[in-house]
């Protein structure tokens, strides 16, 4: 008689997997493993209380999205998909004893919520993204703003809110030049989404009651690069065409545009040209956050860990380390790019290999993580996006545009949301209230 085979209690894992930083790749890896592991495996620990989904951070700036709706809730997820979540940020690792340091919490006034707190591991994965790369230009920590978390582009929301309500007042009083000067720095997909997005918002803004100013006129957005073309690193016609549709939504692009000085007022260029400023974002490099420094493990120039082709700490056993934080290494000798897509994959590989070692499996094939690149779609306002789509799918590039376009941008926020949240139907509801709620656009106003 056949012997049966034995039962496979992942449940009773031994090896506690801490996961710090719920990002992009963090919080997929967390819900999976824990919907495989259960609670007392697997633990998360994030800063925040909330998730959003770090590309849509141009929207919660624009107002089109709401986070207070969109904000998932880490305990909520933590309860769902059957994990441990630890509030506070990691600020210190003891590689010998096996323990994260997690800082306190503290409220508005200083109060302590949370006392800090020594989170034992058996594995430990490092995904806490990326922050500002500023390249020392005089200014740019002090009077920009960037996206790196929902409370910067809430910040952004609300200084665009103030300043288009003194406008609209000034021209009341009879100012008639009063109007709203936003400068973007970097035209990378996050400054031309951003750009695209605060100028439907502003036309939105107008219909609410910003009467006195002119949604395009009045709100002069102008977007800056020092590369030749923005969106350097995608296939020229691409750049073209977003910088068409910019052209059409009264965007002023700058390419070749090296900025040497901001200040409160105004941007300089390494040419000594001036452009006026009532508000800039910063959206022309990032950089691993500084802490990671100080953890002792082996970081690369811009400050991202050194990882193998494993995800594994470069002479660590039991670290690990993806997304924009880890400095991968690619079969052609570069690095694997800073993406929510590669966050995505490695979130993927990292499930998988963890499981096949809780089962006894030896590591292959899941040994090598390769990057596929299957291109990038940027979204140019609510109705359009352009971009390439490539590898192995398609052996080679592909230029799409339009609805095709737009339905493979959400593609990759419902992967996300299929992964966070467990089942097909919940992520398609998700994704399905974001594209109604895209076709017909709000701003949040308060
Ligand atoms: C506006 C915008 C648009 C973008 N659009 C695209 C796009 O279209 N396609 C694409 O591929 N990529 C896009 N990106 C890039 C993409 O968002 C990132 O590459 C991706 O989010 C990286 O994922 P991650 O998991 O490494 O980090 P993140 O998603 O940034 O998550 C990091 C997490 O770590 C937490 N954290 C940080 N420090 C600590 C700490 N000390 N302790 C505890 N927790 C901590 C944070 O709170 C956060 O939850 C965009 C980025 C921006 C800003």
């Amino acid at each position: 008689m056949a012997q049966a085979a034995r039962p496979v209690h992942y449940g009773s894992m031994s090896e506690r997997i801490v996961i710090v930083g719920g990002g992009a790749g963090g919080l997929e890896l967390a819900c999976k493993l824990g919907r495989k592991l259960g609670r007392d495996a697997v633990s998360l620990v994030d800063q925040h209380l909330f998730h959003v989904w770090k590309p849509s951070l141009h929207e919660v700036a624009a107002g089109t999205l709401d986070i207070h709706q969109e904000g998932l809730s880490y305990e909520m997820l933590a309860h769902d998909n059957g994990f441990r979540f630890i509030f506070g940020a990691m600020a210190g690792l003891d590689t010998v004893a096996r323990e994260v340091s997690v800082a306190a919490v503290h409220d508005e006034t200083g109060d302590v919520l949370v006392p800090p707190r020594e989170v034992p591991y058996d594995l430990l994965v490092i995904s806490v993204g990326s922050t500002s790369n500023y390249f020392g230009i005089a200014g740019a920590a002090e009077h920009t703003v960037s996206l790196n978390s929902p409370a910067d582009a809430e910040r952004f929301r609300m200084a665009m809110l103030k300043l288009l309500t003194s406008a609209e007042r000034r021209r009341k009083a009879g100012e008639p030049d009063a109007a709203v000067d936003i400068v973007i720095i970097g035209a990378g997909a996050t400054g031309v989404e951003l750009a695209a997005e605060l100028r439907e918002a502003s036309v939105v803004h107008s219909h609410y009651g910003f009467r006195q100013i002119d949604p395009v006129r009045d709100v002069r957005i102008t977007l800056l690069e020092g590369a030749d073309r923005i969106l350097e690193p995608l296939p020229e016609r691409v750049s073209i065409a977003a910088a068409t549709l910019l052209g059409e939504r009264s965007v002023r692009i700058e390419t070749g545009c090296r900025v040497a000085s901001i200040t409160a007022t105004d941007v300089t260029d390494a040419q000594g040209r001036t452009f006026p400023a009532d508000l800039v974002v910063w959206a022309a490099g990032i950089k691993a956050p500084a802490f990671l420094a100080t953890l002792g493990l082996p970081t690369a120039r811009n400050g991202a860990i050194e990882v193998g082709p494993d995800l594994r700490v470069v002479g660590r056993d039991r670290v690990f380390a993806l997304g924009d934080c880890a400095s991968c290494p690619m079969a052609d000798g570069g690095r694997v790019p800073p993406r929510a897509q590669a966050a995505h994959q490695q979130a993927s590989f990292l499930y998988k290999a963890f499981v096949q070692r809780k089962r006894g499996e030896p590591g292959a094939p899941h040994d090598r993580y390769v990057y596929k690149d299957y291109g990038s779609l940027v979204s140019i306002g609510t109705r359009d996006s352009v971009g390439n789509l490539m590898g192995n799918l398609f052996r080679s590039t592909w230029y799409v545009q339009g609805l095709i376009a737009r339905l493979m941008y959400a593609s990759l926020h419902l992967m996300h949301h299929q992964a966070v949240l467990g089942t097909m139907r919940t992520a398609v509801l998700a994704v399905a209230r974001f594209l109604v709620r895209r076709a017909t656009p709000q701003v949040k106003l308060h």
